[in-house]
C-alpha cells in the first residue's frame, strides 16, 4: 500500500465520519423556539441518546465526532423517555434555534423530580458551555430555579441554532418527560400546580388531625394508624413529587436517594396495619392475614437490603411493594364477597387509589394525554382515598355502636327474663312451701289427734285425760268451783269376752263410750277412755250430787241398751260408777280427785257392781 493511497484512504474515512457526524445532526431537527406559546412543548421528540456504559464520558467526549455518531435519534414526539431501573447515565443532545432578531427566554423542564444527578450543558456565544450540575442527591440550592421539578431558564441569542446536552443518572429510575416552555406559560403551570399541591396536601393534613382529634377522644387504636397511614401518605407523596425535597430535606444527600423506598415501604406496611384492624383480617382471614404480614415482613427486609445498597434489593422492593398493594386489593376484595360491611367502603376508596395512581403512571409514561386530571390523578386518588377511609372508619364506628345497643338491649332482655323466671320459681317455691306447710299441719293435727284420742272408741285416751284433769284442777283451784270427776268400769268384762269373745267385747266398749259422749257433751266437760274397759268422765263447776245424777243417767242408759251377758248377775251388760267432787285446795292434788272416785268405784263393786257410789264427804 503507497502513502498516497494510505492518505487518500484516511481522507475517504474522515470525510465519511463528517459525513456520518453531518448526518447524525443533520436528523436531528432543531426546535423553533419562537413557536412556543401559551403550552408546553415536549422536547423528547427532539432528543438524540447516548448510553454512557462505562460512566466516565464528559461534555468534550460527547462532542467528539467518534462519540456524537453514537447518538440516536428517531423517538416519538410525545412520549417521555423511560429507561426503567438503571444506574447507567445517559446523554441527551438536542437543538434549539431562534430565527428571529430579539433574544428569547425559555424553560426547560424535567417533570420527573427522582433523578439523581441532572446535568444541563447550556451553550454560550463564544462557543463554551455552562454547566448547571444539580438533582435529586443535590442539596435543593443546586438548582437554577426553585421549583419541585428540575427547571432551567435558556436565553437564546437572536438568529441562533444552538446544540444542548442533558446528563441524566438515576439510582433508582429514570423517566426522561422533557418540554419546553415560554416563562409566562411556565409561571402559570406552576401557580396552578402548586395550588393543585396545597390542596392535596390541605386535605390530607386536615383528614389527619381530624382523625388524631378522633383518636383522642375515642381512644380507638386505627384512628391512630388511620393518621401515622396519612402522614406516610403525605411523605410518600412528597418524595415521590419532589416537594419533600424543596420543603422537607432540602440538603439531600444519601437520605434523598433512599428516601422513596423509605416512605414507600412505610406506606404499604401502614396500609396493611390499617387493613388488618379495619377488615379484621387476624380473625375474618387468618392464612390471607398470615400472607399477608410474610409479604410485608420480605418487603421491610428487602428495604433494608435496599439501604445497604445491595443489588437487585431496590428493584426487588418495589416489586414487594406492589405485591403488598395487590394483595390487600385481594383480601379486601375476598372480604366484600363475603359480604362483610366494612369492606365495602374499603375497596371503594382502595379502587379510587389505585385507579389514581395507574392514571397518574400512564400520563407520566405518555401513554394518556397529559392534563391537569391526569397528571394530578395520584394525588386525586390519594385524597379520595383518605375520604372514603375516614368516612368507613365513621361507618365501622356506627356500626360497633350499634351492635353495643343491640347487646345492652340483649343484656337488658336475658336480665329481665332471668328476674322473672327467679320471681316465678320464688312464688312456685312459696306455693309449695304453704302447701308443705299446710300438708305439714294437717299431718301434725293428725298426729295431736292420735295422740290425744283412743284409737278403738274415738274418745280422748288416758293422756288427754291427765292433762284436761290437770288444767280444770288449776281453773277451778283459782275458780274456787267444785271438780267433779266419774270412773267407770264394766262388770265382768273379762267373762263377757270369754262368752262372746273379744270383737264383740270391743263393740261393747264402744257402745259405752257412745253413751257416754251422749250424756257428757257440755265444752268444758271431757269423756275419756282411762285404760282397758274403765271409762272416766270430767264435769267442772259440778258438785258430787249433780255428777252422780250423770252417772246414774249414764247406768240407765246402759241399761237400756240391754246388751246379753249370760254371766252378769242380771243378764245384760251394766257398769259400776264411782263419783267423786272437790273444790281443789293448793295443797291437794288431782290424784286425791282419782283416788277418791277410784275408792268409790272399788265400794261400788263391793256392794254389787251395777251402782253409783259417790265419795264421802271428806272428800267432797
Ligand atoms: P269386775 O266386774 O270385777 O270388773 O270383773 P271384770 O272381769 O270386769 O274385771 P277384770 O279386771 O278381771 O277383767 C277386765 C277384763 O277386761 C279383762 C280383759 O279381757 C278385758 N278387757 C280389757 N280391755 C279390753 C279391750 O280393749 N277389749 C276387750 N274386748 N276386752 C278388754
Ligand atoms: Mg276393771
Ligand atoms: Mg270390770
Amino acid at each position: 500500500m503507497n502513502k498516497q493511497y494510505r492518505y487518500r484512504m484516511m481522507m475517504s474515512l474522515l470525510f465519511c465520519a463528517l459525513g456520518l457526524v453531518s448526518s447524525a445532526f443533520a436528523s436531528e431537527k432543531a426546535l423553533d423556539a419562537s413557536q412556543i406559546g401559551a403550552e408546553r412543548i415536549p422536547l423528547t421528540g427532539y432528543f438524540s441518546v447516548l448510553q454512557d456504559d462505562s460512566a466516565s464520558l464528559s461534555l468534550a467526549d460527547v462532542q467528539t465526532p467518534e462519540i456524537a455518531t453514537r447518538f440516536a435519534g428517531g423517538h416519538p414526539h410525545t412520549q417521555p423517555l423511560a429507561y426503567g431501573t438503571t444506574a447507567t447515565p445517559y446523554w441527551f443532545r438536542f437543538r434549539l434555534q431562534n430565527p428571529t432578531d430579539q433574544a428569547l427566554q425559555r424553560i426547560i423542564e424535567l417533570d420527573f423530580p427522582r433523578i439523581s444527578d441532572v446535568q444541563l450543558h447550556i451553550p454560550l456565544a463564544d462557543g463554551g458551555y455552562q454547566s448547571e450540575l444539580t438533582g435529586a442527591a443535590k442539596p435543593f440550592s443546586t438548582r437554577p430555579y426553585a421549583n419541585r421539578n428540575f427547571v432551567f431558564p435558556v436565553t437564546l441569542p437572536p438568529h441562533s441554532e444552538q446544540t444542548y446536552y442533558f446528563r441524566l443518572q438515576s439510582n433508582t429510575d429514570l423517566l426522561v418527560p422533557a418540554q419546553i416552555w415560554s416563562t409566562e406559560a411556565f409561571q402559570a403551570h406552576e401557580r396552578k400546580d402548586y395550588m393543585t399541591q396545597a390542596w392535596y396536601y390541605g386535605i390530607a393534613t386536615a383528614m389527619g388531625l381530624f382523625n388524631l382529634l378522633l383518636f383522642i377522644a375515642l381512644r380507638e387504636k386505627i384512628y391512630l394508624i388511620y393518621v401515622i397511614f396519612a402522614a406516610t401518605t403525605v411523605v410518600t407523596f412528597a418524595a415521590f413529587f419532589g416537594l419533600a425535597h424543596e420543603f422537607l430535606w432540602p440538603g439531600a444527600g444519601i437520605w434523598a436517594e433512599k428516601a422513596m423506598s423509605i416512605t414507600a415501604v412505610m406506606q404499604a406496611s401502614i396500609f396493611a396495619i390499617f387493613t388488618r384492624h379495619m377488615l379484621s383480617t387476624p380473625i375474618r382471614v387468618p392464612r390471607l392475614d398470615r400472607l399477608l404480614i410474610t409479604v410485608v415482613g420480605v418487603m421491610l427486609l428487602l428495604l433494608f437490603g435496599d439501604l445497604a445498597s445491595l443489588p437487585g434489593a431496590f428493584v426487588l422492593g418495589q416489586i414487594f411493594v406492589l405485591c403488598v398493594y395487590l394483595l390487600i386489593f385481594g383480601i379486601a376484595f375476598y372480604c366484600v364477597l363475603k359480604r362483610q360491611r366494612s369492606a365495602y367502603f374499603f375497596v371503594i376508596a382502595f379502587t379510587f387509589y389505585l385507579l389514581g395512581v395507574i392514571t397518574y403512571t400512564l400520563t407520566a409514561m405518555g401513554i394518556l394525554a397529559h392534563n391537569g386530571f391526569t397528571a394530578n390523578a395520584g394525588q386525586i386518588g390519594s385524597g379520595l382515598e383518605m375520604l372514603l377511609l375516614a368516612f368507613a372508619l365513621a361507618d365501622r364506628f356506627n356500626m360497633i355502636r350499634r351492635e353495643k345497643i343491640l347487646a345492652q338491649e340483649e343484656a337488658l332482655n336475658s336480665k329481665q327474663e332471668l328476674l322473672d323466671s327467679v320471681r316465678l320459681s320464688e312464688r312456685q317455691l312459696e306455693a309449695r312451701v304453704i302447701q308443705r306447710t299446710e300438708e305439714l299441719s294437717a299431718a301434725m293435727r293428725k298426729l295431736k289427734e292420735l295422740s290425744v284420742t283412743d284409737g278403738l272408741t274415738g274418745i280422748a285416751n288416758r293422756r288427754q285425760f291427765d292433762v284436761v284433769l290437770g288444767n280444770e284442777w288449776k281453773r277451778a283451784e283459782r275458780t274456787g268451783t267444785p271438780l267433779a270427776l266419774a270412773l267407770l268400769d264394766v262388770d265382768h268384762f273379762k267373762k263377757f269376752n270369754d262368752r262372746y269373745g273379744h270383737l264383740e267385747g270391743d263393740e261393747c266398749l264402744k257402745t259405752v263410750a257412745q253413751i257416754l259422749t251422749q250424756n257428757v257433751s257440755r265444752p268444758a266437760e271431757l269423756v275419756a277412755r282411762y285404760g282397758g274397759e274403765e271409762f272416766a268422765f270430767i264435769v267442772p263447776n259440778t258438785n258430787g250430787h249433780h255428777a252422780a245424777q250423770l252417772a246414774e243417767k249414764i247406768c240407765a242408759a246402759l241399761c237400756a241398751h240391754n246388751i246379753a251377758h249370760a254371766d252378769s248377775a242380771v243378764g245384760y251388760l251394766t257398769v259400776s260408777i264411782g263419783v267423786a267432787s272437790v273444790i281443789p285446795r293448793p295443797d291437794a292434788s288431782p290424784e286425791t280427785l282419782i283416788k277418791a272416785a277410784d275408792n268409790a268405784l272399788y265400794r261400788a263393786k263391793a256392794d254389787g257392781r251395777n251402782q253409783v257410789v259417790l265419795a264421802g264427804t271428806a272428800i267432797a
